[in-house]
């Protein structure tokens, strides 16, 4: 044997490893060897004495480890899955393809009891003995889910859990995906003789398979197509999942949740959830980067003379903002340490600009005292500038 083929087997074709460990294909080293403990641990023959199916958990765990658990063996195994996938057929090639429970074509070979018919058909169709594994449906990843959620302000500072409701495409819930009715018992699909597939074209190199039109690659077709799906065999299904935004996400943001999307089909990995955020805007604050900004209106004898102008800050106690004399409208001070926690927990700052706020209406004193200051202050060349040559 080829040194490059050393440690592949021929069975790897009807095995799916990850399938075994419950894992996706994707799943790391440190997956792999803590799901192995524990289904080892779970089924190992010296705690379950006399139950053969723990038994032959354990051996068939045993050597799913024996290949995902190595790095070199697992490259091979993922390889030859990838070629299987590309080159193999099964159903789940284009519609079909939904596993669900319903009927294994094995099993119902095994109904006829192999005396001639079925057993011998696929004997001679595929050139003797051999049949392929064609319910050996492949894994297939799930689809990714767009939604959107909406947060509070705070919340989008600080990270927070929300619930989605999500719908996806799943199996029909009324026949498990096979679209039979219920009760109804499946018989083999005459099109394509249980294959799954049908072959175009004249043959040899050429010919094409291409998934059967009558049954969607299911290999089984029923007298009655199920009433809920009509015979599709979909449907949508509806789940709740926690999904944890991060702290600091902005309005607007897309955040990819791995694993959050569709199941995926025999054993296939989960697709990934998209989640938009929309960032409820905070009546006081505003954010820019880590810091939190705030506008703080003052009177113009509060920015004139100089004040000290209490303000609050988010979630903390409010500070006392010293303004000096001649404080110009729009000058922003910064407050340390009263901003967004940053990721490394540290804190942003507090921006807080002053708007200079003119009165809408002076009662008689305060009118008095203004003109008394327009007086004083006659002659103030203020506008001289936008005249300059
Ligand atoms: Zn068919
Ligand atoms: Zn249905």
């Amino acid at each position: 044997m080829a040194d490059n083929n050393e440690g592949f087997r021929n069975d790897w074709a009807t095995k799916d490893f990850y399938q075994v460990l419950g894992l996706a294909q994707d799943a790391s080293a440190a997956d792999i060897k803590k799901a192995y403990r524990k289904l080892a641990r779970e089924n190992h023959p010296d705690s379950n004495p006399g139950d053969d199916a723990k038994h032959e958990k354990f051996k068939a765990v045993a050597e799913a480890y024996d290949v995902v658990g190595d790095e070199a063996k697992r490259a091979k195994y993922d390889e030859f899955r990838s070629l299987q996938a590309h080159g193999g057929f099964g159903p789940g090639m284009g519609g079909g393809g939904f596993g669900g429970g319903g009927f294994n074509l094995d099993d119902l070979l095994r109904d006829r009891g192999g005396s001639g018919g079925l057993g011998d058909m696929f004997g001679d169709l595929f050139g003797g003995g051999q049949r392929p594994r064609t319910h050996q449906a492949r894994p297939r990843r799930g689809a990714d889910v767009e939604t959107s959620a909406t947060i509070g302000f705070t919340d989008a500072l600080d990270g927070v859990t929300v619930s989605l409701r999500l719908t996806s495409d799943a199996a029909c819930a009324t026949c498990q995906g096979t679209g039979g009715k219920p009760g109804t018992r499946p018989h083999i699909c005459p099109e394509c003789e249980g294959a799954g597939f049908v072959v175009s074209g004249t043959g040899g190199a050429f010919s094409i398979n291409e998934t059967c039109p009558a049954c969607g690659g299911r290999q089984l077709v029923y007298d009655e197509a199920c009433p809920t799906c009509h015979g599709s065999g979909r449907g949508t299904s509806a789940r709740s999942i926690q999904a944890r935004i991060p702290a600091g996400v902005k309005d607007g943001a897309r955040i990819r949740l791995k694993g959050k999307g569709a199941p995926g089909e025999n054993g296939g990995p989960h697709g990934d959830l998209f989640v938009t955020v929309k960032v409820t805007p905070h009546r006081v604050f505003g954010r820019k980067g880590d810091n939190l900004t705030i506008d703080v209106p003052v009177s113009f004898d509060e920015a004139a003379l100089g004040a000290e102008v209490k303000i609050p800050t988010l979630g903390g106690a409010p500070v006392t903002l010293k303004l000096p004399p001649g404080t110009p409208n729009g000058r922003t001070f910064r407050v340390r340490g009263k901003g967004a926690t940053k990721r490394d927990g540290s804190k942003g700052d507090l921006l807080a600009t002053v708007q200079v706020h003119v009165p809408a209406t002076l009662d008689t004193t305060a009118r008095e005292a203004l003109e008394a200051y327009r007086a004083a202050s006659a002659g103030t060349p203020l506008r001289n500038g936008l005249f300059a040559p």
